[in-house]
This record gives structure tokens, C-alpha cells and sequence, in this order.
């Protein structure tokens, strides 16, 4: 037992190393030393341990200009290791190699329209790209990126974003025997979206709500900095939070879900019913930018549909907020491109409705990051919470 807490500690203090030379590239052994107050000689021994297994590299002694000379500087290896990460969504696929320095260093996307079978085709535009792609370098782990939960105890994906199959063909367990060559995290949309927020853009609260308006919308709670249920979406489904008891039926059984009234997926029927004129062509999606578009022309349905969902929104909004209090709220995903028009909106909104002692305090504000943030998420997230440098086997699953 003894023996196997000290190889756990020792794996532990590789990867605190190793993730403080992925913060600051550069560093020096005395100060990581410092940092993480252990002796010179037990990081001297994990850095070179490292070095030799090609984690990282040891870039020698910085020119300076001052006398004497510099400590070495230590980098991590991101030529050789990558981590793949598949994102997984209704109408395309994208799938990427991220190096281990969090750099997307190549993506390809795939079509998933018109398939009968979802997960069978991510099979095979995986096993393409391992082939064409993925030679001659380090694989540390495959995140799948999922729009919807991750139900470990019961083995299923639930998403009712993806194409309506047999509930059957949304097994964990099929995903895994799809994905054996390496580790396997399978991680929910918002929660990475909402890790990348956490780990690129540095917020400094450590409660906020993340929200993710898409196709479908999700939320996720950071609460003490932490991931309310890890990744796996299970925490709360706030696109389903019912805004008219009596409205729209759901894929979900429930009435009048947040989703859709706000999603993009809904953009067709709302159109329709507030007379709005598509501006696209038969058969081509109707987008947030192009709702946003005619608001800025003066179309006045845009403008009242826009002001709808503002208030289905916001009153969706302060209950969450109610639940939780958070320091602020993020917007992320495409529903940023409904613009500051629908942010003025929502801010308004949330005068009205709600505990204002609770709510008034509240910042709702549009993510900084790009769409590619989750992408860089999943795989900061997957190093952080599971890789492992020691112990670490090929058919390994990680659920949210
Ligand atoms: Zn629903």
C-alpha cells in the first residue's frame, strides 16, 4: 500500500510539473522547485523523467544580457503529442488534432447530414482520420465532444439535437468499441465550452453560469470553480427549463422549453409565426446573424420576435439566477451573433422579472472566445482532469 501511495504522489507531482511548464512556458527547474515547494532534486528527477519520455523539451540557457548565466528553460513537447478531439454535432463533425501546447494544430470536418446512423458514420470519418492524419505521432487521448448528456449509469447519450434514432443507438458502450486504440473521454458541449472560459480567458469569479445558444441551448454552473457534474451535462438542462407551461411541445416531453423559443433550431417556425420573410432559400438555415441582420434594417416582426426571445431569455435567466446567484453570466456559442441588440434586450428584461436584490448585481455579458474555444477546452479539460502520465491504458473510458 505504502508502495503504491508513493508511485501515486509521484505521478501526482509529474503532473503538476508538467502543467506549470504548460502555463509558463519557459520556466526554470528553481522555480518550479519553488512553486510547488518541493526539493531540487525530486523536480530535477520528474523534469528529466519527462524529457526523456518526450512530454517536454529543455530549450538550454537563455541568451541574456545580464552576467552569468540563466537557468535552462523548459517547454512542452508539442511537435510529437496531440490529442484528437471530435466534435459532434447535427450536421457535421469536425475533428481535430490538438498539440499539448493547446494549439489546434489541424481540423477536418465532415458532413453527418442525411445518415441513418449517427454514431456508425462518426465511426468511420474517425477511423479515416486516424489513418490519413494521425501517423508517426503520440496520440494521449480521443475526447468526443457531445451536444446533449452523458448518462454513464444508464450507458446512453441523450441529445435532442442530433437526429431522432433508436434511443438504442446512442450507446456509450458502442462509442467505445468505435474508439479502442486509445483513451476515450466523452465530454458534454457547454461544459467545455464553459472550461475553455475558465482556462484561456482566466475569469477571475469563481461562480458563473455559462450559457450555450446553438442549435439547442445548454447551460453550465461553475460554482467555486468547479464544474457543477463534471462534464457530463448532467447537472441542469436549462434549455429545457419551461418558459409557457402551455406552448410548443418538446423532443423532450415538456412544453414550452427555453430551446425553443431561443434556439437556432426554432428559427423556421418563429419566422413563420411572426410573418418574418426568410431572407434565405428554400431548404438553406435560417441563422441568428440573419435575424440580427433585419432587426438592424428596421424589419419591425424581427424586432418583436427579438424582443420575444429577449424576455423568454431573461425570465429564464433570473430563475437559474435565483437557484444559484452567480458573480456574472457568460453567452457563448452562435447566439452571440444575435448581437448587442439582443443583449440591450435581455439586460432590459431582467428588470423586470425575478428577485432584483438577486439579479441587479448580476453582469451578463457575450463570451470573448471563438467557436474553437470548446474544441481546445475538451482537450485541456481531458489533460487536466484525466491523463495520466504513468498507469495510463489504451481502453480507458472517461464520461463527463
Ligand atoms: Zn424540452
Amino acid at each position: 500500500m505504502k508502495k503504491y501511495n508513493q508511485i501515486l504522489i509521484k505521478d501526482n507531482n509529474k503532473k503538476l510539473i508538467y502543467q506549470l511548464i504548460e502555463e509558463f512556458p519557459g520556466i526554470s527547474r528553481v522555480r518550479l522547485a519553488e512553486q510547488l515547494k518541493l526539493s531540487k532534486t525530486t523536480v530535477s528527477a520528474l523534469v528529466d523523467e519527462l524529457l526523456q519520455e518526450n512530454y517536454v523539451i529543455d530549450q538550454g540557457a537563455q541568451v541574456s544580457s545580464h552576467q552569468g548565466r540563466r537557468p535552462n528553460s523548459l517547454m512542452v513537447n508539442n511537435k510529437n503529442n496531440y490529442i484528437i478531439v471530435i466534435n459532434w454535432r447535427k450536421d457535421n463533425a469536425e475533428i481535430a488534432l490538438v498539440d499539448s501546447a493547446m494549439n489546434i494544430n489541424f481540423c477536418k470536418a465532415y458532413d453527418m447530414k442525411n445518415t441513418s446512423d449517427s454514431l456508425g458514420k462518426l465511426g468511420s470519418c474517425y477511423q479515416d482520420f486516424i489513418e490519413s492524419e494521425c501517423v508517426s505521432i503520440r496520440i494521449l487521448g480521443v475526447c468526443v465532444i457531445f451536444p446533449g448528456m452523458i448518462d454513464e449509469k444508464h450507458d446512453r447519450l441523450i441529445s435532442v439535437v442530433l437526429p431522432n434514432e433508436k434511443s438504442g443507438n446512442y450507446r456509450i458502450s458502442r462509442l467505445k468499441k468505435i474508439i479502442k486504440e486509445y483513451p476515450l473521454a466523452i465530454l458534454n458541449d457547454t461544459a467545455c465550452f464553459a472550461y475553455a472560459e475558465n482556462v484561456f480567458e482566466k475569469l477571475n469569479e469563481d461562480s458563473y453560469i455559462y450559457i450555450n445558444i446553438n442549435d439547442g441551448v445548454g447551460a453550465a454552473i461553475i460554482h467555486d470553480g468547479h464544474l457543477l457534474s463534471g462534464a457530463s451535462g448532467m447537472a441542469s438542462q436549462f434549455g429545457h427549463f419551461s418558459v409557457d407551461r402551455n406552448g410548443h411541445s418538446c423532443a423532450c416531453g415538456n412544453k414550452g422549453c427555453l430551446e425553443n423559443q431561443i434556439g437556432e433550431m426554432a428559427l423556421p417556425r418563429l419566422f413563420q409565426q411572426y410573418g418574418i420573410k426568410s431572407p434565405r432559400k428554400d431548404g438553406e438555415k435560417i441563422m441568428f446573424k440573419d435575424l440580427a441582420q433585419l432587426v438592424k434594417k428596421g424589419d419591425e416582426n424581427a424586432a418583436k420576435l427579438m424582443e420575444a426571445m429577449a424576455e423568454d431569455f431573461a425570465y429564464a435567466l433570473c430563475n437559474a439566477i435565483a437557484l444559484f446567484h452567480p458573480k456574472f453570466v457568460v453567452i457563448g456559442g452562435i447566439g452571440r451573433k444575435l448581437g448587442d441588440d439582443f443583449l440591450t434586450m435581455v439586460r432590459q428584461n431582467m428588470k423586470s422579472f425575478g428577485f432584483q436584490q438577486f439579479v441587479s448585481d448580476v453582469e451578463v455579458i457575450y463570451t470573448k472566445l471563438g467557436e474553437a474555444s470548446v474544441v481546445r477546452g475538451a482537450a485541456k479539460y481531458y489533460m487536466n482532469s484525466y491523463f495520466r502520465f504513468d498507469d495510463m491504458e489504451a481502453n480507458q473510458l472517461f464520461c463527463g
